[in-house]
């Protein structure tokens, strides 16, 4: 249950949206956390001898140094667990829906997945079993409090047709109106404390524990006070009916708002398979970027996985990229122009707006606004694309004006690069924070540093 890379993906692509909209002067609160309750993590946590707090602590404290050493920006941390912050919410969240007349006793048999932390039905298998866990879900039949999904189907069909709840990428929003369309049964929101016992008892209830979507949903309201309703939630696929379906029924039954966005990613398969402990395939964020760097790590998956698609992790195409577009691209472009700065002492190496050279200035602005347009919709991968054309288009014109030689246009070809250097600077920002400081600096400094070393 140690952190791998799809979850620093996810917290790397939010890291990206709270930094850049930091930057447009937005007041951004950037929250993440830990689900600590529910069967799977006791069960894990058995298995090695261990007792659920103390199992869920670990992983917390891992989860918590991931967040330092992938640099991010997050504003809190909450972990379910939270006995002053969290479960306090969660109670009064599920009295809320109580007194809706939302929450009722109701006896059932199905089939549940301890994967999924969920009941599921027929459609969610293929072969007899569960499309995500690739396992055999358990037959259960017991008494369980219920909430009343099946009320808010309806408006929560139309929220999500109109783009109340905007599901991005689209296909994640039809899949969703098709589920829907098929029937939003009313879902279970407890367990029987005797097979479920870490996790928040039900209020007036103590045979019973609160479910743990029921439980960690509610982060959203416990980790961000005054905050809701939240501008974006960044999630992977696996959990995307609970945050489409579940989380707005409960949200409507509370009269909240609604959440603005929902932006569901992929998955990262390694050498094209999926990562699983028991194939030995899993990758450690703490490694490769031991090895390779923060913002070398940052860079690979933002660039190299498509932002709501899947996308492969080897070795060699991270070692291919971090060669080709950090070292040789960018690392080279700013050793090379403040070289050309420290030698040419002559001339006036502060940038200066000059008349000339129009198509360069419009090259710059043309970059910026198809790299602001990219971010807004998510597509960070095409926003670096961006930059990295604004890279190649530098180094052309640096072959062309050769501003080594000393003529005529020397200062301003030098002004143009130092201005585009800078502008680089600026837009990398909240895709590698680090290497856009160094750049500052070098650019400050007029010291020049290899930023990406070949490997
Ligand atoms: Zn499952």
């Amino acid at each position: 249950m140690s952190p791998h890379l799809g979850f620093a993906l996810e917290l790397i692509q939010a890291d990206v949206l709270a930094r850049h909209h930091r930057i447009l002067g937005e007041n951004v609160f950037f929250l993440t956390g830990t689900d600590e309750h529910g069967r799977k993590v006791a069960e894990a946590a058995g298995k090695i001898g261990k007792s659920p707090a103390r199992f869920s602590s670990e992983i917390a404290t891992q989860f918590k140094a991931l967040t330092k050493i992938l640099n991010l920006s997050n504003n809190n941390f909450i972990r379910t667990t939270d006995k002053k912050r969290h479960w306090p919410v969660v109670k009064k969240v599920w009295l809320g829906l109580k007194k809706k007349g939302d929450i009722c006793k109701k006896k059932y048999r199905g089939l549940y997945c301890v994967g999924c932390e969920a009941f599921i039905t027929k459609k969610d298998l293929i072969n007899g079993k569960c499309v995500i866990h690739q396992k055999e879900p358990e037959r259960i039949e017991e008494e369980n409090y219920f909430f009343r999904l099946s009320k808010y189907a309806k408006k929560i069909e139309k929220s999500i047709k109109n783009n109340e709840i905007k599901i991005i990428p689209g296909s994640r929003k039809n899949e969703m109106l098709s589920f829907i369309r098929q029937g939003l049964e009313d879902v279970s929101f407890s367990r029987p404390r005797k097979d479920l016992k870490w996790g928040i008892s039900v209020p007036d209830d103590d045979s019973h524990t609160i479910y743990c979507w029921a439980d960690a949903l509610t982060n959203y309201l416990s980790g961000a006070p005054g905050r809701w309703p939240a501008d974006i939630h960044c999630i992977g696929k696996d959990i995307q009916k609970f945050h489409c379906l579940i989380w707005p029924g409960m949200l409507l039954s509370l009269g909240l708002k609604l959440p603005r966005i929902i932006f569901v990613h992929g998955f990262i398969t390694v050498v094209g398979q999926k990562m699983s402990k028991s194939l030995g395939n899993v990758i450690d964020p703490f490694e490769l970027v031991k090895k390779y760097g923060v913002d070398a790590v940052r860079y690979f998956l933002l660039r190299e996985i498509p932002s709501t698609e899947d996308g492969d992790f080897t070795y060699e195409k991270f070692e291919a990229r971090y060669n080709s577009d950090l070292a040789k691209g960018l690392g080279n472009l700013v050793a090379r122009v403040i070289t050309m700065v420290i030698k040419s002492k002559s001339v006036e190496t502060r940038y200066q707006q000059t008349k000339g050279n129009r198509l360069f200035i419009s090259f710059v602005k043309k970059t910026q606004n198809k790299y602001k347009k990219f971010v807004e919709n998510f597509k960070f991968n095409e926003a670096l694309i961006s930059i990295w054309d604004l890279i190649s288009f530098c180094d052309k014109y640096i072959e062309k004006e050769r501003p080594w030689e000393e003529k005529e246009n020397q200062k301003e070809v030098i002004s143009n690069l130092l201005f585009s250097l800078s502008e680089i600077a600026k837009l990398l920002q909240p895709f590698l924070p680090e290497t856009s400081e160094k750049i500052y600096q070098q650019l400050k400094n007029k010291k020049s540093e290899p930023l990406f070393p070949r490997i």
